[in-house]
Parts: structure tokens; sequence; C-alpha cells
């Protein structure tokens, strides 16, 4: 299809292995037909990973510029282990030297958007303390790197996880100096367990104004797009396939058709990687 619709400024995509090195993820992403990419910077799972060789680093630049991707359309993602408001001085001084070296991996890869979950208090400290504590970890980062955005997802609010309302993006952002590099990730399905309606219309123009009002589209640099297995507010992480869960296709048919959502990665995490091909397709269709 080559007609000029809205639908040219989507930029649809999935989280793509970086197995055998992190330069075999433009081309992986390449072949599932996605025009954007999330990757791990490094194993997941793991404080440490070797740093990068010059030859994983010069491929992987050369094929995201073989495959067109630029830079705003790769969301790289931190290790899930890091928590930038732990109350425990020991792992927030681990967690903070480990989000340096994520950063410090996309500066290499000449990327500029890594997107982390904001933290857990572990009902050990307060809530706004926790906050205080990402702002900080932020703060760090920030003045030891250059160019890289961080981008803080909301959660399902699991647990003790906080940045699951909008009102706790917006104090992590307020807490921030340096507010170009800074930004957010919103998560359809982690919204919508959080309590947030984005399944009716009326719903979704809802959540979306307040978002406007609490944090801004200004400071949306991606999406990811899952359907969530679990209902609304049921404050559970259970990503499902578009379509076959609690929220429903149109959700997804009106991010596809809202030009608020133009220019940035709109980035599947959802549980069958083998349908992912046909999920791009099937988004760009709607
Ligand atoms: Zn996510
Ligand atoms: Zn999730």
């Amino acid at each position: 299809m080559k007609d000029r619709n809205k639908k040219n400024m989507k930029y649809v995509g999935a989280h793509m292995s970086i197995s055998g090195g992190v330069e075999n993820a433009p081309e992986r992403a390449h072949r599932i037909g996605a025009k954007a990419f999330a990757m791990f910077t490094k194993n997941q799972r793991q404080w440490l990973a070797h740093p990068y060789t010059a030859d994983n680093i010069q491929l992987f630049k050369q094929r995201c510029q073989a495959y067109g991707y630029s830079a705003e359309h790769v969301l790289a993602h931190d290790s899930y282990l890091i928590n930038l408001g732990s109350p425990d001085k020991d792992a927030l001084e681990k967690s903070r030297l480990a989000f340096l070296d994520e950063m410090q991996r996309c500066e290499q890869l000449g990327l500029i958007l890594l997107n982390f979950h904001p933290g857990s208090s572990l009902k050990k400290i307060a809530d706004d303390e926790c906050l205080r504590l990402i702002s900080e970890s932020i703060n760090i980062t920030l003045d030891k790197t250059k160019n890289v955005c961080a981008v803080i997802e909301n959660t399902a609010g699991q647990g003790s996880n906080l940045g699951y309302s909008f009102e706790h993006l917006a104090y992590i952002i307020d807490g921030v100096e340096d507010k170009s590099r800074v930004g957010v990730c919103i998560d359809t399905c982690h919204t919508f367990a959080a309590g947030y309606d984005l399944k009716s219309e009326n719903g979704f123009n809802e959540t979306f104004e307040h978002f406007e009002d609490v944090v801004g589209f200004k400071y949306l640099r991606g999406m990811h797009m899952n359907d969530s297995k679990k209902g609304q507010g049921a404050r559970v992480d259970r990503h499902e396939v578009l379509g076959k869960g609690e929220l429903g296709i149109d959700t997804f048919k009106m991010i596809m058709n809202d030009e608020r959502f133009d220019g940035i990665p709109l980035i599947l995490e959802t549980p069958d990687e083998d349908n992912w091909a046909e999920e791009i397709k099937m988004l760009y269709n709607l």
C-alpha cells in the first residue's frame, strides 16, 4: 500500500531478541516487517555482561542504517534486576551502576532511548521517598552521559512497584534536572491493569486527556502495545495477544488512528513471537 495516510506516520515493531549479539536485532525486526523495534542492551537477567566489541557496534549501526531504523524508533530496555528506587543502600548503588552501564551501551550504539521500569519501594519506604530516589538516580546517570533519554515506563502496580499512576510519572519527571532527557513509555496492558479505562471510546479519550494534563504528550517517547489477560484495575502484569485479551482490538484501532501516537516506536511485547509479523500487519490495516 503506497497511499499516504496517517498510518505512514506510525512506527510499529516488537521487542527483538539479541541472542548471538545486539547486531542481530535490526535484521530480525526487518524480517517481521517492523518499522521500529525494542531490545535489551544485554542479557536482562544478569547484572554484568561483556562490553560490546567494535564489531558489535559497527554491525549494529550498519544494519540499522541498511534497514532504515533511526535512533528515535529503537527503544532499548534495561535489565529487570535494576531498582532505581531501592530502599537498600547497597542495592541502590548496584542498580545505579548497572543503569549507567545500560545508558553507556546505548551511547555506544548511537541510541537515544532507554526504557526502564521506575522502581519499587519494597514497602520499606514511603512512595514519595522512593519516587525521589528514582529522580535522583536519573539525575546521577544523565550527568555522566550524553544524548540518551531516560524513558520511564508506567507499571501495572503489581506488588510494591511504583509508576502505576500518571501522577507518579509526573512526580519523577519533576525531580529530573534535565527535562530534555526524560520521557515516558505508556504500556497499554499496564495502564489498563492499573485501573485506567482504555477499552471504551469515552474511557480512552478521558484517560489520554488526563495523561496530557498530568504528564503531557511532549514526554511520550514510546508505547508498548499489549492486550491484557486480566481486567481493568487488576494490578497484575500479564500481556496477551492483541484482540485476545480484556482490552480487545478497538483500543489499538484508536491508537493507530490518533496522530498523538505518530512518530514514536509502538512496540509489541505480546506472548506469541511467531505471530508478530501478523500482528504488525493487522495494526497497519486497522
Ligand atoms: Zn511494557
Ligand atoms: Zn508488562
